[in-house]
Parts: C-alpha cells; sequence; structure tokens
C-alpha cells in the first residue's frame, strides 16, 4: 500500500531558476510529515504544486494512489486535500464560529456543522472568542482559527504553510495537541514551520528542503544530527 500523499520527482522552473528540483517526499496517514528549510527553499512553492496552484515542468502528485498531477484546485480538494497558506486567509468580517462554520459545511457532513465547530472551538480553546469578528483577532489566534477550519472540513490530507509564526507557548502548544489528534483519525499531516522546537517535538518524520533539493529525511533525532542539514542552516537548529 502506498503513503497517501507522494509527490514523485516535482520541478518548478520560474524563468530559469529552479525553485524546485526533483522534489520527492511522501506522507502517511496517521503521522506528522514536516517540511523544513532556509527561506527561499521551495516549501511554498511545493504546497502549490500539491495542490494544484503551479503546475511543475515535471514530476507527480498522487492522493491514496490517485494521480492527480492533472487536476485543478477544486478536484484535489474534492479528494480530501486541504490547506492553509503562509498569509491569513480568513472571512475578516465574519466571527471565529462562522468561519469555522462555512468550512465545516463543506466538509462531508457525518455530523451537524454546529457540533463539529463546538468541539474545534474546544479543542483549540476558542471560547472566549467564538463570536469576535476573525479581523480584530491577535495573528496568533488567527492562525489557530485557520487550522481550525482546515480541521472542520475533514480532509485526509492537510499542508499546514507556517501555522505557528505569531502564536505565544500556549496557542504553540494547544496547536501542537490538535495536530496529533488530527492524525490519529487517520490524516497526513504536511507541516511547514520555522519553530524547530515544535518541528522537532510533533513530527515523526522531517524532510529537508534547500535551493530546492531534497537534502535529507528522517526522524527528527536523525535529522537534528545530520551534517547536510546543519550546514544548510548554518548551526540553527
Ligand atoms: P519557501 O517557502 O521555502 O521560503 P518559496 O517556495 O516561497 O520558498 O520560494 C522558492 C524560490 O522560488 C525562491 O527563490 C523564490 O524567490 C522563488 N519564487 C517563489 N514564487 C515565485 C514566483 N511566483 N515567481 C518567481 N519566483 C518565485
Ligand atoms: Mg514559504
Amino acid at each position: 500500500m502506498g503513503s497517501l500523499l507522494e509527490v514523485d520527482d516535482v520541478t518548478v522552473v520560474f524563468g530559469g531558476h529552479r525553485a524546485l528540483d526533483g522534489a520527492t517526499l511522501r506522507a502517511e496517514a496517521g503521522a506528522i510529515t514536516g517540511l523544513i528549510g532556509p527561506n527561499g527553499a521551495g516549501k511554498s512553492t511545493l504546497f502549490d504544486v500539491i495542490c494544484g496552484l503551479r503546475n511543475p515542468a515535471g514530476g507527480r502528485v498522487a492522493i491514496g494512489g490517485r494521480d492527480v498531477t492533472r487536476f485543478g484546485p477544486a478536484r484535489r480538494a474534492r479528494h480530501g486535500l486541504a490547506r492553509t497558506f503562509q498569509r491569513l486567509e480568513l472571512f475578516g468580517g465574519l466571527s471565529v464560529r462562522d468561519n469555522l462554520l462555512v468550512a465545516a459545511e463543506l466538509g462531508p457532513q457525518r455530523r451537524r456543522a454546529e457540533q463539529v465547530v463546538a468541539e474545534i472551538i474546544d479543542r483549540l480553546g476558542l471560547q472566549h472568542v467564538a463570536d469576535t469578528s476573525a479581523d480584530e483577532l491577535p495573528t496568533g489566534t488567527g492562525r489557530l482559527v485557520e487550522v481550525g477550519r482546515v480541521v472542520a472540513a475533514r480532509p485526509s490530507v492537510v499542508l499546514l504553510d507556517e501555522p505557528a509564526a505569531g502564536q505565544d507557548n500556549t496557542e504553540t502548544e494547544r496547536f501542537g495537541e490538535l495536530l496529533r489528534a488530527l492524525a490519529d483519525e487517520g490524516t497526513a499531516v504536511l507541516l511547514v514551520e520555522h519553530d524547530m522546537g515544535l518541528v522537532m517535538n510533533v513530527c515523526d518524520e522531517v524532510y529537508v528542503l534547500d535551493l530546492g533539493r531534497m537534502i535529507a529525511s528522517g526522524p527528527p533525532s536523525v535529522i537534528r544530527s545530520n551534517e547536510a542539514v546543519l550546514a544548510a542552516y548554518l548551526g540553527d537548529l
């Protein structure tokens, strides 16, 4: 049986510059997979390719064994793929609860949307801001709501692009727990994150991208001491 998300040999060229050069990765159901790398490494570009916002010059993307390389973003979403963006994408004029409701109503209707949303608000500790409009939230809280929205849609593969940026320690901790709960339900979670503490704590497997190439992959304990990784980060880990 293959992995839930398979990315094979993806290449993206921007005006002669290879933003991605043969990038390959796997994300398993029930696991949190980290994707790290210095700024400009190609992480967000790889997310764009996976979710269908950018056509690669070469390579393949498959979800649940199905080749989706030629599918547009909406069709991939119907195959269970959801993502957040590096910048916030909430409906500013809607309350936190309504932002979550919109997403829950888009997902498969196994239970009442209101009930799903109440659970997410509880799990993320958002009770005190449930009726606050999204554009009044501090950034870290906004990111939690965004992740809540992705969870509400019940996807099978989740891509999170720097979701912990602007979160305080309590928010990051809750966030780590939420990711684990999500994975425990069988979701494949792919996490791009600069907070190395969070990555090393919550990920089962970590891939390292540098200048468009995957330079290492493995469990956090192995990645932490990988020499090519240390060199790419100039000792930042
Ligand atoms: P990361 O998310 O790892 O910081 P990105 O995927 O945003 O990296 O960018 C990878 C490389 O591709 C960078 O050199 C960036 O300048 C370039 N790049 C990203 N998006 C575009 C674009 N739309 N047009 C041209 N170059 C781009
Ligand atoms: Mg990025």
